[in-house]
């Protein structure tokens, strides 16, 4: 082996190892699952234009889009959608639920504004894959989903992973999570019919929760909630969405 192949092998090793640690562990990428997601950031982006006025700018945060362009959608999505597991669009995951649209996981989680010493609630878990991308910028990250298939499902996908900051929960999140409050940032991923006084409760101030608020059958909107630091709360509406609805436990 020549002078220069040796080092230039070395290299090569410690970029792959680099390259597999910076994947969550069990996550296989083919080169077309990596291109078909760097063509979804890009429609993420693309969409970002009609959200400037929620977003206050014309461009989701990169910090965001980078968690999105790592992580495995396709782990979080069923068997049998692999081939549309990039597409910007909702996809069913079993019990008449939804992994939301990668545009809007991006748009909340921009909104939420989270930092990395943040604890973060998500209330319903679906697939895990909002959690995912919430674990990858928060310091710890609670989630709650109401059925209990889902929430199962989710926990070990979570954890296969390695996502070790996640810890899911099985209950009616209109509750929040009380064991674990207050919470520095608080994102809904089902459409309640108003806000959930618990959440609020639940809300630290200086404090933001996202949420998609109206009814299953009409408009929603995505909302704002934010406790300022005197315990204040101010609420601010954003753009239409579409949400399945927060149901309730008994
Ligand atoms: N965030 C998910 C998608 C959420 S779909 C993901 O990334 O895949 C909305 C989820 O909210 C569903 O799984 C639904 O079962 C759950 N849900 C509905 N009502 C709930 C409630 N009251 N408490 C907790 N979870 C609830």
């Amino acid at each position: 082996m020549s002078q220069i192949t040796r080092p230039l092998l070395r290299m090569l090793a410690v970029l792959w190892t680099a390259v597999a640690l910076a994947l969550p562990a069990g996550a296989a990428d083919t080169a077309e699952q990596r291109a078909d997601r760097t063509a979804m950031l890009r429609t993420i982006e693309r969409h970002a234009q009609s959200a400037t006025d929620a977003l206050g700018r014309e461009h989701i945060d990169p910090a965001v889009l980078d968690v999105m362009g790592q992580l495995p959608r396709h782990a979080f999505v069923p068997d049998n959608m692999q081939d549309q597991a990039y597409d910007d669009r909702p996809l069913p995951i079993g019990y008449s639920q939804t992994i939301s649209q990668p545009f809007i996981v991006a748009l909340m989680t921009d909104l939420l504004g989270v930092e990395a010493d943040d604890v973060v609630l998500e209330v319903g878990t679906g697939s895990g894959y909002q959690a995912a991308v919430l674990a990858e910028l928060a310091h710890e990250v609670h989630s709650i989903e109401i059925i209990p298939g889902l929430a199962e499902s989710a926990a070990e996908r979570l954890d296969t992973q390695g996502f070790d900051n996640v810890e899911t929960h099985l209950g009616d999140g209109y509750y929040g999570v009380d064991t674990a409050a207050p919470f520095d940032a608080i994102v809904v991923t089902a459409a309640a019919t108003s806000v959930p006084p618990p959440l609020i409760a639940q809300l630290k101030p200086g404090g933001r929760m996202i949420i998609p608020v109206g009814s299953s059958f009409s408009l929603q909107h995505l909302m704002i909630v934010e406790k300022d630091e005197a315990g204040r709360v101010r609420t601010r509406q954003t753009l239409p969405v579409r949400f399945v609805p927060l149901t309730r436990g008994s």
